[in-house]
């Protein structure tokens, strides 16, 4: 038996389909039959070669991915629950973290496993058995231990395609960043991240929700999440006018949270000017390196600033992004959130216009496609 792998060989290229054998699954192990992934913004850096620091100056036999659900299809001896207890059978439908701590260092002890310096990712040179490690594939080889649950049966594949990334990373952040019911926040940029960003803050209880963003279709999506305010930097074309409307709607003082989705670097000094003193900044957008930001220290001390910097996120924000989707399937249009489908053979499709609309929207904004097996 085998199974197909997308493999990348030239920076913005076109993806080749290439055979491996399935593996056997050893004690502890999953072996997962992938339905869904998705293109993330993340993904679309490293198809265009903005993260050769992290994947070579050129692909050799590159395979990635990290958004993904699918169904169970082998479990290795020993496996017989979900990481939450729950009973986990062949055929189940599963997501799982995309990284791998190690449980054995300070910050693994800290309870921070998402920021586990020692975490590992799977190989990402096409070829490296197990072969099935990321997400562009017919499979997925989960190492033993690892953390997977079951998909509740009423949240779809395509609703829980991105959980293992941009809900539980919102989720996670949000956390940290300290929002609480009856907060205002701040969310810059309606691209995935932002969108579970307004639902998260409106299931915590936030009380007033401001979304920025360029693209009107976008804006209108993050009222249909629940903003209760949009901003359009189409509109508002300077800083200033944005920090002002801010500062307009939130009575003068700011916002309790404000956080960047976008990972431009000229949205940062914006948003902490958007911050009412003692407020939070969480930063989540800043992915490709070289996002430089320059600010005075003093307003940020003057204003008992708090800065949050968040990648990855601890397992539970997982857990907690499943019920989430359950708990609130009706209230927000997760499902409008990935607007493209394409079949694993047109993975370059995929990319290239996922990556075409991304550049004729806004160099800013995120574009949600997925890929089906
Ligand atoms: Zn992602
Ligand atoms: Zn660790």
């Amino acid at each position: 038996m085998t199974g197909r792998v997308a493999v990348l060989r030239a920076y913005g290229g076109e993806f080749e389909l290439r055979e491996y054998p399935v593996p056997e699954v050893e004690p502890g192990a999953i072996l997962v039959r992938l339905t869904r992934a998705g293109i993330c913004g993340s993904d679309l850096h490293i198809w265009r070669g903005e993260m050769k620091e992290v994947y070579g100056a050129s692909p050799r036999d590159l395979t990635f991915g990290h958004e993904m659900c699918g169904r169970v299809e082998r479990l290795g001896a020993g496996v017989t629950t979900d990481s939450r207890g729950q009973p986990l059978s062949e055929g189940d439908r599963v997501t799982y973290l995309y990284f791998f701590p190690c449980g054995r260092c300070p910050v693994c002890l800290h309870d921070e496993l998402g920021s586990c310096p020692r975490k590992a990712r799977p190989s990402r040179v096409a070829g490296t058995p197990p072969y099935f490690n990321n997400a562009y594939g017919d499979y997925y080889y989960l190492r033993p231990g690892h953390f997977v649950f079951r998909i509740p049966d009423e949240v779809s594949d395509d609703v829980a395609t991105p959980s293992n990334c941009a809900l539980s990373q919102v989720l996670y952040g949000l956390r940290r960043a300290g929002l609480r019911a009856g907060h205002t926040l701040v969310v810059q940029g309606a691209g995935g991240l932002g969108l579970n960003a307004v639902a998260v803050a409106r299931d915590v209880g936030a009380e007033t929700i401001i979304v920025i963003d360029r693209l009107a279709e976008r804006l209108a999506l993050a009222r249909a999440f629940g903003a209760d305010h949009t901003l359009s930097l189409a509109e508002l074309t300077t800083a200033d006018r944005r920090v002002e409307a801010v500062k307009e709607l939130t009575g003068g003082f700011g916002a309790d949270v404000v956080a960047d989705f976008v990972g431009y670097p000229d949205v940062i000094p914006e948003g902490l000017r958007m911050l009412r003193s003692g407020g939070a900044y969480l930063e989540v957008g800043s992915i490709a390196p070289g996002n430089v930001f320059s600010y005075d220290a003093t307003a940020l001390v003057r204003g008992n600033a708090r800065l949050v910097a968040t990648a990855n996120y601890s397992p539970w924000a997982l857990e907690q992004a499943l019920s989430f989707l359950r708990r609130n399937l009706r209230r927000f249009p997760f499902e409008r959130i990935v607007s493209h489908l394409f079949p694993l053979e047109r993975i370059s499709e995929g990319f290239r216009q996922a990556d075409w609309r991304e550049r004729q929207s806004d160099p800013l904004s995120v574009s949600r496609a997925a890929i089906t097996m």
